[in-house]
């Protein structure tokens, strides 16, 4: 392990935003020697459900925790079988049913709740200020920055790094660049204990995700560990849509009946993801930053995660890349003396990757939802799984 210099070591480094991103960069630092601060808006730990599984990259959020010195736990938690995946189209047609080995498995999946209890279990927990949320941060001299908060704090630090996911205060920093509509707007459903209240379900849905996509449309649905499906409906759609459909979202029996309209020729048994679903109806726009994104190095602050690169979900890439910023930046940091060229070395690199993975993103998303989507991803599947 690499210990830091005193001259490092008194530099005060600010983290906005407790994700994926910012704690594995907090913890990798933290690891070498470095301290940081890290401000969460989020109230405390369990103040918001964390939402769906996550599968994790070898290259990517796999080597990360690797450098975190947390993967032997991951490994415990992880769940190999999460792999499977079934690709259906609107009739129920199976077009790709792959059973990973639990042995071999490349991509297991973590719950984000879980992966984040990881996380937070392994900093200082006295580093992270949760209930405070960034309203804007001012340039002063030499790379220092002044952050506010919507509580009232005020902190100066020597470097801001910038976590804090899609629509991120800092990114105005260093660019006017802001998150564009992708076209796609989702609807995220949750069908609870489907092995005991809907086997029919848990057994068309196997261990991991099934995706059903046909007419600009589609079905993504996935188990996790807690024994749930998250659902995915996601819709090719005006910006304006979750706004004029009239779906009441609020009222979930309700919501559901439209939401089926939507699906009426679909099998009877992919409209159950719908029919079984329990709580609350969570709409979404999906968003993405311009692809190949970069902006002149500005001393005192970097963007990582969604706040650098944000990307539409369609290739599984976002938290993984973010993990990857955190420990490319965190170890640049460690092996430079000087904070500013570590900052640029992880910025020329992040640029390359980052932009290989939103073009991917971005060239998924398109052939999901053009037609005969089925046949097509299935095609694209075979490939992707020839090369690894
Ligand atoms: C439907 C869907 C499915 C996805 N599936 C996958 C997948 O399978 N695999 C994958 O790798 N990625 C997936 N992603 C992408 C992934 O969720 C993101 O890329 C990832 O969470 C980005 O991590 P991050 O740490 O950069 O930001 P975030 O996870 O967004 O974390 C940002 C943190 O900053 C905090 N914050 C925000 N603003 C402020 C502020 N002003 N002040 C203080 N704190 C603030 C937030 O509360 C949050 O805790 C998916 C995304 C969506 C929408």
């Amino acid at each position: 392990m690499i210990m830091k210099t005193k001259e490092i070591q008194e530099q005060r480094i600010a983290i906005i935003g407790a994700g994926p991103g910012g704690l594995t960069l907090a913890r990798i630092l933290q690891k070498h020697g470095v301290k940081t601060v890290v401000y969460e808006r989020e109230k405390s730990p369990t103040s918001r459900q964390q939402g769906g599984t996550l599968d994790l990259h070898e290259n990517s959020g796999q080597w990360a925790l690797k450098e975190a010195g947390l993967f032997e736990k991951f490994q415990t938690l992880a769940r190999y079988e999460g792999e499977d995946f079934r690709l259906v189209d609107k009739s129920g047609k199976v077009y790709l049913d792959e059973v990973t080995d639990k042995n071999n498995g490349k991509r297991p999946e973590i719950d984000r709740g879980i992966l984040r209890e990881l996380l937070l279990d392994s900093v200082d927990s006295t580093c992270i200020q949760w209930g405070h949320k960034l309203t804007h941060a001012v340039p002063l001299k030499n790379g220092i920055h002044e952050l506010h908060f919507e509580n009232g704090h005020v902190d100066t630090v020597h470097l801001v790094i910038a976590a804090d996911g899609a629509f991120s205060r800092i990114r105005p920093l260093v660019t006017d660049s802001v998150p564009e509509y992708t076209g796609l707007s989702m609807v995220e459903l949750n069908i609870k204990n489907v092995a005991t209240s809907h086997p029919s379900i848990a057994e068309l849905n196997g261990h991991g995700t099934f995706f059903a996509i046909a007419d600009h449309k589609s079905i993504f649905a996935q188990l996790n560990g807690n024994g749930n499906i998250r659902v995915y409906l996601s819709f090719k759609v005006d910006h304006n849509w979750l706004d004029t459909c009239e779906i009441p979202f609020n009222e979930p029996d309700k919501a559901k009946q439209q939401l089926l309209q939507y699906f009426n020729d679909w099998d009877e048994s992919l409209k159950d993801y719908i029919r079984f679903a329990d709580e609350a109806i969570l709409p979404r726009r999906i968003y993405m930053l311009p692809i190949g994104l970069k902006w002149i190095h500005k001393p005192g602050v970097t963007l990582i995660g969604d706040a650098a690169h944000l990307m539409s979900p369609f290739a599984g890439k976002g938290a993984n890349l973010a993990m990857r910023d955190a420990a490319e930046l965190a170890l640049s940091i460690v092996k430079h003396e000087n904070v500013d060229q570590a900052v640029q070395g992880y910025e020329k690199k992040m640029y390359v990757y980052s932009s290989q993975s939103a073009e991917e993103s971005d060239s998924n998303l398109k052939l999901c939802f053009s037609d005969n989507a089925a046949v097509k991803w299935m095609d694209l599947m075979k490939q992707y799984n020839d090369t690894i």
